[in-house]
Parts: structure tokens; sequence; C-alpha cells
């Protein structure tokens, strides 16, 4: 057993993990598959929306100074010439007294400058009675008014929301280039560990991190991957098709604490690795090692609580991020350091996606100076409550707790009713 000779600084880590992380290429999808991406390029509308003047309502097409002076009491008469409805627009022209029928949609006719709601004229045979005047342009929507041509629609860098698929349908694109996905392998060691859907049993724990950080890759926009996938699976994977690991549990995906295992695990084929456990100096401590000596162990120890036994390197091509095994700590160390290499490689900002709000500590914090630590707290009545079990093995501390704090490394903590940042899970 090794000691920790020192620890690297949080903001050293995370200079470290930006120094590290480009974003991926692009890749074309389809518009229905663009949702919840990051745009790769600006969008730009070769199109007019609508690319003709449309009728918002229901009623009759007219020429505006037909309709004036009338009203409820005085109905003015138009010639009754036909009708205009969704993708089957009146061919000819109105004239002066003529009106068409027009439905919420249809192109206005050539001639017409207004539409008459419907429940504002009435219709006699071959005449209509406009009860109402109208304006030049009422309820016309114009053509253009909503994405005129040559308009940039969206930018690079925007993580695309239903509305922008729908949007980017509208101006007729099949396809756009977004941000390829990173693929993170999550590696989870531990011979005391039974897999994820097995009731615990003696001396044995059912793991925990597994299906959290499948949750939270995806969360951050990355493929999650398990091990021991059938290998027709691991082409899906690569396809970007198959995310889904329910069909894991019943797959034997936990990796034994020995090094040959690890060394096979942390070498598949991905962006990102994350391997839960064994990542201190203890004698079953195998993948710092291993990443010291295969590839590239940069930082190892942080100075930080939770989480300092984490760290971090490059092994090839992939970035290596070695999670400890206490289920708070893993979760601290990837939400510190993995989640924004995750981001940062799929085009995201490196801002955690957590709402901050500022609250009034309900009772002191103490922290060390030289160190960050990362507390839970609870929201009660206005206040941010520090959780008073809160041991990073105690994985329920972050379910009762409503988010956390982080207290920076040059401060003693906080006295009670200091107003804090809290970020809420
Ligand atoms: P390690 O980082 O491997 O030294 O593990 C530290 C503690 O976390 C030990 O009590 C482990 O049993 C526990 N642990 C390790 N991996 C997991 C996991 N996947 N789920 C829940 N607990 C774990
Ligand atoms: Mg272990």
């Amino acid at each position: 057993m090794r000691g920790f000779a020192r620890r690297t600084t949080v903001d050293a880590a995370l200079a470290w993990v930006d120094g590290q992380c480009q974003r991926l290429p692009s890749e074309q999808v389809s518009v229905w598959q663009a949702a919840g991406r990051v745009l790769a390029r600006d969008v730009v509308s070769g199109v007019s929306v609508p690319g003709f003047s449309r009728s918002m309502m229901d009623g009759f097409a007219v020429q505006a100074a037909d309709t004036l002076g009338a009203s409820a009491y005085s109905g003015l008469e138009l010639q009754f010439i036909g009708q205009s409805l969704p993708g089957q627009p009146f061919d000819g022209t109105v004239g002066r007294g003529q009106a068409v029928r027009i439905m919420t949609g249809a192109p206005l006719p050539a001639g017409a400058d207004a539409v008459v709601p419907a429940e504002r004229a009435e219709l006699r045979e071959t005449r209509v009675a406009v009860l109402d005047a109208v304006s030049p342009g009422k309820n016309v929507g114009q053509a253009g008014e909503d994405v005129l041509p040559g308009a940039t629609v969206l930018r690079a860098g925007r993580p695309l929301r239903p509305q922008d698929s729908g949007l980017l349908s509208s101006i007729g694109l099949p396809e756009m280039a977004v941000v390829r996905r990173p693929r993170v392998r999550i590696i989870i060691t531990g011979n005391e560990l039974l897999a994820a859907g097995t009731p615990p049993q003696g001396d044995r724990i059912t793991d925990a991190n597994g299906p959290m950080l499948k949750a939270l890759v995806e969360r951050d926009g990355g493929i999650a991957r398990l091990r021991s996938l059938p290998l027709a699976l691991e082409e899906d994977w690569r396809e970007g098709v198959l995310n889904s690991a329910e069909s894991h549990s019943a797959l034997d995906y936990l990796v034994p604490d020995e090094p040959a295992a690890i060394l096979a695990a942390m070498r598949e084929d991905a962006e990102v690795v994350l391997v839960s456990g064994g990542s201190s100096v203890g004698q079953e401590d195998h993948a710092p090692l291993l990443l010291a000596q295969h590839g590239n162990l940069a930082i190892h120890g942080i100075a930080m609580r939770p989480s300092s036994p984490a760290g971090m390197g490059r092994l090839g091509g992939k970035i290596v991020f070695l999670l400890p095994g206490n289920p708070v700590s893993c979760l601290c160390a990837y939400d510190f350091f993995a989640a924004r290499a995750i981001r940062l490689l799929g085009g995201r900002s490196a801002e955690w996606p957590y709402r901050c709000e500022r609250l009034p500590l309900q009772r002191k914090l103490v922290s060390q100076v030289g160190r960050v630590d990362y507390a839970r707290v609870r929201r009660v009545e206005g206040k941010a409550e520090p959780i008073a079990i809160s041991g990073a093995s105690i994985l329920s501390s972050t379910t009762t707790a409503d988010g956390f704090i982080v207290v920076p490394a040059d401060s003693e903590g906080y006295a009670a009713g200091a107003e804090v940042n809290v970020w809420q899970y």
C-alpha cells in the first residue's frame, strides 16, 4: 500500500481536462434524430416560411377597401366567387366587390388583401354579407413572416430542442450536421460486487455505480456502454444505435479486481473510459498502475472531499477517469471531471446541467482549507441545511439531498446565515 505523496488541486485537474477535450467531428442525422443533439454548423434557411401569404382564420378573402363602413347594422354584400382550401388554392383573382371563402392556412388569392372572419360574415347563396370592416393585411400571415431566406435560424453549438427539430423541418432540411456523441466505456470493478438487479447477499454488495454512471453519461450526451456485450450489440454501439443497458442486467458486465481483465476492458474502443472502484493506492487498486504503465497517469489524488482518490490520464486515444468506488465519491468525481470531458467532447458547455440557487445556510458548515468540499444539502424553509450523515459511502445522502454546495479550497467554510450557491440535483 502506497500513500498519496501530494494531491492535485481541483483547478489544476479541471485545466487538465479542458486541455484534453477537443470537440468531436460532426455526423449527419435526420431531422427525426436531431433533438437533444448539438448542432455542428450554423443553419441558414434557403426558403421563406411560409412561402406564400395565407389566411390566419376561416372566413372570406376580400379587398379590405370593399368592407369600409360595414357593421352588424349595415352589412355590405359581396359577390361569392369560389373557395381557397389548404393545398387547394383558388386560381382566379379577387376583384372589387368579390369574396372567396377561405380556410386557415389556405393561400390568400390574388387581388385579396384581408380576411373577414367567418363569424363576421354570412354566405347567402351567391352573395356574402360582410358585417365588419377589416383593414388591409387583417388576418393574413405574410410570406416569410416566420423565416426569411438567408436567415440564420440556429447557430452551431446549440443543443437542439424539440421545437428546433420542428423549425429545421419547416425549412425543408432532411438532415443536418451534429457533433458526434462521445462513446463512453463504463468499467465497474470490485470482487465484492453483484450485478445490478441482484439482491445483496452475505458479504457481497450490489453495484450502485453502473446504473448511476450510465444515467449520468446519457444526461451529458454520451453513449454509455457497459462491458461484455455480445459482439453483435457492440456493432450497434459503433453505429450509435443501441444505448440501452437494461438488456445488460442479465449479462455479466462486472470486471474482477485483476490487472489483465481491467487492462483489457480499458483498451476497448471508446473516446472516454470510466473505471469505477480500485482507483486508490490499496493492494486491489490496479487501474492507476495500469494507466501509469501502459498509458499516462496524469493526475492521481485530488485535494477534495469526497473523491480524493480519483485519478485521470490517457490510454492511446482515450481519456480515462479513475473514479472511487464509494458511490458518493463516484458521483462527485464524475460530475467534476468526467462530465466536463464528455460535455466538451460532445460540443456542450462545460457548465453543470444543474440549476443554481442562492440560499442562506441553515447552520454553519466547516471545511478544511486546502481542499474543495462537496456538501449535500436539503432545502428546508428557504434555507440550505447540510445533511448530517454524509460519508462517501452513504449514497442516500444524495437522494435525501436537494442539491450540493461546493466549498472552495481557500475557504474555511461558511457561517450560519451566509448566502451560498446550491446546485440542484
Ligand atoms: P474502492 O474504490 O474499490 O476501494 O471501493 C470503495 C468502497 O466502495 C468499498 O466499500 C466498495 O465495496 C464500494 N464500492 C465499490 N464499487 C462499488 C459499486 N459499483 N457500487 C457500490 N459500492 C461500490
Ligand atoms: Mg474495490
